[in-house]
């Protein structure tokens, strides 16, 4: 199922636009989504998950026209979201919190533990589905975030950071579980970690200036880098060849 945006316009009130136009296509797989910081990241997530309404422009779930009522309640079946801070209820067992997120989704009540066994499963989880959450570490804290997302089965699955404030070990954790799920799913991850995008996006978009200014896979983000001098792909200028990257793409005219 893909993501379609076109023209897509949104500022908050009273301030200038943070989308300006923006047009693109998501499809399966995983696809990352990078920019600078005030990009409008976040906002386009959130247009994508319908946390916020659609005021210019068209973006579609499928078939789905977020600007629409029905639209809006048919795509959300689709739709899961890990946001970057979620919070876990602390006394609720693992299975518990996967069970619940499955039933506000609108699941059967009857078919919710299966839901979250399977969730569980596909995030390498099931061996701790009777753990207390706050017993939890970040990585696996992170993970139950996503088997949360993934209860009602959705073809769609958003994640905003999804190894933010992680230890190498455990970001490399969620990497392979994420990589899975885009298997047999519609994948969007927005990250600022560049071995996020190496290892595990197939497709990259990269938001400036209101609109997707560079869209292509790693090896095409990769060649434009080979003409900022001193950087290569994996060595130490890379982190910051790829900020100026990022920083010329915005100032495309
Ligand atoms: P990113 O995720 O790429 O860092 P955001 O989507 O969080 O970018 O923010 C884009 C712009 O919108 C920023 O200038 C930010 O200050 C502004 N912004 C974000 N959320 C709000 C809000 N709730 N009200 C007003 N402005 C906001």
């Amino acid at each position: 199922m893909r993501v379609t945006a076109e023209g897509l316009d949104f500022g908050y009130r009273n301030r200038r636009k943070v989308l300006d136009g923006l047009t693109w296509t998501v499809e399966p797989g995983v696809t990352g989504l990078l920019g600078p910081n005030g990009a409008g990241k976040t906002t386009l997530l959130s247009l994508i998950v319908t946390l916020l309404p659609v005021r210019g422009g068209r973006l579609l779930i499928g078939e789905h026209d977020l600007s629409t009522g029905t639209g809006r309640s048919r795509a959300r079946h689709e739709l899961g979201f890990v946001p970057q801070r979620f919070s876990l209820t602390g006394e609720l067992t693992v299975a518990e919190t996967v069970a619940y997120a499955a039933w506000t989704h609108g699941l059967d009540r009857r078919e919710c533990g299966e839901a979250a066994r399977r969730a569980l499963e596909s995030v390498d989880l099931a061996g701790l589905a009777d753990r207390r959450t706050r017993t939890l570490s970040g990585g696996q804290r992170q993970r139950v975030g996503i088997a949360a997302a993934l209860a009602h089965d959705p073809r769609v699955l958003i994640l905003d950071e999804p190894t933010a404030g992680l230890d190498p070990g455990q970001r490399l954790r969620v990497r392979e579980v994420v990589a899975g799920l885009g298997a047999d799913r519609t994948v969007l991850i927005s990250t600022h970690l560049i071995e996020d995008v190496a290892h595990l996006c197939t497709r990259i978009g990269v938001l400036a200036g209101g609109r997707i200014e560079f869209q292509g896979t790693f090896p095409e983000l990769e060649a434009l880098i080979d003409d900022v001098p001193g950087a290569s792909a994996y060595g130490s200028g890379f982190e910051r060849a790829y900020d100026r990257l990022i920083a010329r793409v915005g100032e495309r005219p």
